[in-house]
């Protein structure tokens, strides 16, 4: 049967007849069918990705690609009058992440697959997901992000494992989706979950009964965590998570035949961030109950376990109080206490100990210590961690760290999100780059090919259409492709630097009043959402708000300058707006950002990088050249001179700085307080005269005079569209095919199947 019959027999009527949701779930089941009959990577040894979060994205067009039927589907659908955007946007997208780590989970599942390689994902099934941003009155609001539909692509299986709490014992279930590798086979990802979890004990807002673990412990994803309680119940989730994933991965080394001292020639474990870490000490725990001895487990487990570190900002580095630990988790500080005599009684160093003299285990230590591996996420990001961050651990284990630099899968951030510049892509240099990601620098050829680069101001120029259409949809803004689409979207974090984009937006506004009319007009789109219990990320997100609404109101202004918020921005609206972007920010405080990926997907759109030399940025910079991309501020050394000697004081800048004091001054103007919250507002403001931790001011100067250089550029449309030719082509570095092949090749090691 072809697609054509198997959609009419799906659906008991013609397609033409057909409502969207009905294609959609008939799609569904004819991709999940095509899925099953694909074979599973297989291999003596598997890797297990332990992750807090996937974030996925919708499935439906993606599975579509990798299963070599998508370009077939959107002709039938055509055919038959049907739209198949209208139809991905039936799918509600799984909400199991918060950002760049979680997307960066999800990219490597998809390349995992795409290489052949076994590896699945082990994570939780979060029925109401991080939360749903709405804006209210100017603010953010938090509400449940209910995604799981009874017919969706989540599996429930018969598999389950007791999981033993303080005076509790539950029984974790395993949900999968399956996840399809680019015309290859297929591996899984395994989402535990508890039947008993009950989505009715949520009241106004996100809030709800912490204490009920069980009816609360797959709702959210990082539950607040400002009370002990709440503190606890990440406890709970985290160590659901790594028992259940631990007692599968022995359950299929087993069945494989494998001997538990031979369990790293089987499996091993990539502990993404440290939310993952107990599973080094349950590992352990479980295979001492079968018998082994401690000191041989603990070397098997060590020789299994592999760590990723995401951040080098203090606050995120996990540390948990032992007598958190002893609430919870009571089995496993037997345990965790030997795990720290043994590395004091090897290192005479507290600094590097798993139990510091305040009775707090640190995570990422028991990761340093008994992992084989330890990974940073961008060259410069390694180097910050081999020469300051992790420095004493570096001294005594060199051989353990290495850096993978972040990559993003091309299937979704490109032949998914961006037809247009795929088909034009194909048609000029083949399809290999699907593949074979470095083959989009033949694509160099053409830099001076005045029909491709009149095709690429044209494709952008469609993207942006259709970005101005479903923001008038969604949100009722408008605003003209005609513009530069000047885009920020990101988690709100003081370090990624919004607030410095907002001053930026002020001191324009500032200048077209007094009549300085700038060369182009621009829009400048914001995404993000803030941690519901930081304060300053939720009045940034307040004072772009405000701006929004007195800037796009006010006539003298609006023909140049427009901002936009995008509301509850996530994979789905990262895959319209990334396709629409002429300037990429990238804006954090160098030594801040360990790597990025935005900054990726935006390069592989044609897009170009406005930044500081951070995280990957740097490597980006290096790719592309000084002619394609746009760099300012302070570097990283300087930064990390400035916190070693505590010489920064922001309130100078703003006292000495007419455009600064202008454009701060402006948070709590007459103006703004027509239409914001006071206290948000003069809290924002005293924070960055009084405090501003992540440097704002000292490098807005240096972002005004590159920001506007890179606006002025705009105006030269074909030396504009060279350096998106060339951001393109030089794109292929950041595939997560290649991130991930260079996993495999230094850390784990498995067969490699085509
Ligand atoms: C890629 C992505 C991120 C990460 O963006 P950064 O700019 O690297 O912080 C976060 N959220 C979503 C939805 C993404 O797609």
């Amino acid at each position: 049967m072809n697609i054509q019959e198997k959609l009419q027999k799906y659906l008991g009527k013609s397609v033409a007849d057909a409502s969207n949701e009905e294609i959609y779930h008939a799609l569904m089941t004819i991709v999940q069918e095509m899925a099953a009959e694909k074979e599973r990577t297989d291999s003596k040894k598997k890797l297990y990705y332990i992750s807090a979060e996937f974030l996925i994205g919708k499935l439906l067009s993606n599975n579509m690609i990798n299963l070599g039927i998508y370009k077939e589907v959107k002709e039938i659908l055509t055919q038959n009058g049907k739209d198949l955007t209208e139809i991905e946007e039936v799918e509600p997208e799984p909400s199991l992440g918060n950002g760049g780590l979680g997307r960066l989970a999800a990219c490597f599942l998809d390349s995992i697959a795409t290489l052949g390689l076994a590896g699945d994902g082990i994570g939780l099934n979060y029925h109401l997901g991080l939360f749903k941003q709405v804006f209210e009155d100017r603010l953010q609001k938090e509400t449940p992000n209910p995604w799981i539909e009874e017919y969706s692509w989540l599996k429930k299986t018969d598999v389950t494992y007791p999981v033993d709490f303080k005076g509790l014992r539950v029984n974790a279930r395993m949900y999968d989706i399956e996840v399809t590798g680019y015309n290859n086979k297929t591996n899984k990802l395994h989402l535990f979950d508890l039947d008993s979890v009950d989505e009715t004990i949520v009241k106004d807002g996100i809030d709800f009964d912490k204490e009920d673990i069980r009816k609360n412990l797959t709702l959210f994803l990082y539950p607040d965590d400002s009370d002990e309680n709440g503190r606890l119940l990440r406890i709970y989730q985290q160590y659901m998570m790594v028992s259940a994933g631990a007692q599968l991965i022995l359950d299929e080394c087993t069945a494989k035949g494998c001997k538990l001292y031979d369990l790293p020639d089987y499996a091993v474990i990539q502990i993404n961030d440290t939310h993952p870490t107990m599973v080094i000490p349950e590992l352990i725990r479980l295979l001492v109950a079968r018998g082994m001895d401690m000191d041989d487990a603990i070397d098997v487990v060590s020789r299994t376990c592999a760590y990723t570190n995401h951040t080098i900002l203090a606050e995120a580095l996990e540390k948990w109080p032992v007598s958190y630990l002893k609430k919870v988790v009571p089995q496993l500080m037997p345990i965790i206490e030997v795990l720290d005599d043994k590395v004091r009684r090897k290192f005479d160093d507290e600094s590097v100990a798993v139990i510091d003299r305040n009775d707090t285990v640190h995570m990422a230590h028991i990761d340093i210590h008994y992992g084989f591996s330890v990974n940073g996420v961008a060259a410069l990001h390694t180097e910050i961690l081999k020469n300051s961050e992790l420095n004493n651990f570096y001294r005594i284990y060199p051989e353990k760290f290495n850096n993978k630099t972040n990559g993003i899968t091309f299937r979704r951030w490109l032949l998914h999100c961006n037809p247009l510049l795929a088909d034009m892509l194909d048609e000029t240099i083949g399809e290999g780059y699907h593949r074979d990601a470095m083959e989009l620098e033949k694509l160099l050829a053409y830099k001076d090919d005045e029909k491709v680069l009149t095709k690429l101001m044209e494709i952008k120029h469609r993207n942006k259409e259709a970005l101005c259409t479903y923001l008038k949809e969604t949100q009722g803004i408008e605003i003209s492709p005609d513009t530069i689409f000047d885009i920020q979207v990101k988690r709100l974090h003081e370090y990624k630097r919004q607030q410095l984009n907002a001053l930026y937006i002020i001191d324009k506004y500032l200048e077209i009043k007094a009549g300085k009319i700038p060369s182009a007009p621009v829009t400048a789109i914001f995404g993000a959402k803030a941690a519901p219990a930081y304060t300053i990320a939720k009045d940034i997100i307040h004072l772009i708000l405000c701006l929004q609404e007195i800037i796009n109101n006010d006539p003298d202004v609006s023909p140049y300058l427009r901002v936009v918020m995008v509301e509850n921005y996530n994979v789905s609206k990262a895959e319209k707006l990334i396709p629409a972007c002429d300037i990429s920010e990238q804006i954090s405080l160098a030594s801040k950002e360990a790597s990025g990926t935005g900054n990726m997907k935006f390069m592989l759109n044609g897009a170009v990088t406005l930044g500081t030399e951070d995280g990957a940025n740097v490597e980006i910079h290096e790719c592309v050249g000084d002619e394609n991309i746009f760099v300012f501020g302070a570097t990283s050394d300087e930064v990390i001179e400035h916190y070693a000697k505590a010489d920064y004081v922001s309130r100078d800048y703003y006292e000495k700085n007419p455009a600064i004091k202008a454009a701060v001054d402006f948070i709590t103007g007459e103006k703004m307080l027509e239409v914001g919250c006071r206290e948000n507002l003069e809290r924002l403001k005293n924070e960055i005269i009084g405090k501003d931790w992540f440097m704002t001011l000292l490098d807005f100067d240096s972002y005004k005079e590159k920001k506007d250089e890179a606006l002025n550029a705009y105006a030269d449309r074909k030396e504009w569209a060279k350096k998106t030719l060339v951001n393109i082509a030089k794109a292929g570095y950041f595939s997560s095919d290649r991130t991930i092949e260079e996993y495999n090749r230094d850390i784990w090691k498995l067969q490699e199947e085509k």
